[in-house]
């Protein structure tokens, strides 16, 4: 049997690595994925140079970069902002505000939202 290349090495090992990463990547995905929420996302100093410093979610053990963190927590206060718009109105119809259900709409209202 002929002996590797010196090229034909090192592409396998490149190959092994990006499935190592491709496996890492998956597992990371699953656990954000499963992850009860809201993530709570903590910044993990350990790495250098700072600019691979991920952030790594207290609950899950799911991680994403500064840029993803950045994006979630834009959406949460986006969302924050939504129900309290939501609430305002609720509040001011009278229907709602007669019955004294605001909560109870603002849960259905919600559970419409979470079931997309
Ligand atoms: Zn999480």
């Amino acid at each position: 049997m002929p002996e590797k290349s010196e090229f034909v090495r090192q592409m396998e090992v490149v190959e092994n690595n990006l499935q190592e990463y491709r496996l890492v990547c998956e597992e990371r995905d699953r656990r954000l994925e499963e992850c009860e929420g809201p993530h709570d996302f903590q910044c993990d100093r350990s790495l250098i140079p700072l600019h691979l410093q991920k952030y790594i979610c207290s609950k899950c053990g799911g991680w994403v970069g500064h840029t993803e963190k950045v994006w979630y927590e834009r959406g949460l206060e986006h969302k924050d902002k939504l129900i309290a718009k939501i609430k305002r109105f609720l509040v001011t119809s009278t229907w709602c505000a007669v019955g004294g259900v605001v909560d109870e709409v603002i849960d259905s209202v919600l559970g419409i939202i979470d079931e997309g």
